[in-house]
């Protein structure tokens, strides 16, 4: 972390939530702020996308940002079950995930869909959240920075700045599952990335996107995580379905 970039911590709620769970759980994190100095970090949910208009009305006047978990890349059309950014935008997002991992090997995304995603994003005037990292494989078999590299390439649209874009890294292998890398090699990670966007950007630029991390990160260990010179805040899956727990990170930050 690095005082001139804001940390961001960002909640995946993922396929979890109920309207009653969600509501309760947004309104809870809203309550935190209550009295709260929130000047040192940026809190976003994004929740499942049947919520997102019943949270939006719980969360507004609170500094806590609305986020979605995908898009559609087209602007509106013949695509049934999807949803455009100008509709996420529309009720109230500020914020879009894109590529996940889950979205990658459930749905078969590519690293140009992702793109295709997060240009229609930035088009619509919101912060596109990518995310990238590599399979156990990959680690094991020591691909972990080119495989970074690689989807970073491959994702990241034209017209990326510090105010629209963020990157997560999220290694596949720590989502969900309790293990994650040593603080070094995610410092390695992080670092790598940041050096790829000095290529590609320039240095202003990549001094100022957020890195976050995501993978099995809690109250116990992203005060650690968050520390690490390259890495601005966290994505977090498990830990953002309770308050307490996210509520912790956030102060962990
Ligand atoms: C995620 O899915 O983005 C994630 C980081 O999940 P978890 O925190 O549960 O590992």
């Amino acid at each position: 972390m690095t005082s001139s970039r804001l940390p961001m911590i960002a909640g995946n709620w993922k396929m979890n939530g109920l309207a009653a769970d969600g509501l309760s759980l947004a309104s809870g994190l809203a309550s935190c702020f209550d009295g709260a100095d929130s000047s040192g970090f940026e809190m976003v949910i994004c929740p499942p996308f049947t919520l997102l208009g019943g949270i939006q009305t719980v969360i507004n006047g609170s500094p806590i940002r609305l986020g979605a978990q995908n898009c559609h890349a087209a602007g509106k059309g013949a695509h049934t079950g999807d949803i455009s950014t100008a509709m996420l935008a529309d009720i109230g997002c500020s914020h879009v995930i894109v590529g996940h991992s889950e979205r990658r090997t459930d749905c078969g995304e590519t690293d140009a869909d992702v793109k295709a995603k997060a240009a229609a994003v930035l088009a619509a005037g919101m912060t596109a959240i990518i995310c990238i990292g590599e399979t156990e494989a990959e680690r094991d078999a020591g691909k972990t920075l080119a495989v970074v590299e690689t989807q970073l390439a491959g994702s990241m649209p034209d017209g990326v700045t510090s105010a629209n874009c963020v990157v997560a890294y999220e290694p596949v292998w720590a989502i969900g599952t309790g293990r994650t890398p040593s603080n070094e090699e995610v410092q390695e990670v992080h670092a790598h990335i940041r050096g790829q966007l000095t290529t590609l950007l320039g240095a202003e630029a990549a001094n100022g996107i957020r890195l976050l991390y995501g993978g099995s990160m809690k109250p116990g260990n992203a005060a650690d995580l968050i520390a690490l010179p390259d890495v601005d805040g966290g994505l977090i899956g498990g830990a953002s379905l309770t308050v307490d727990d996210f509520w912790g990170i956030a102060q962990a930050v």
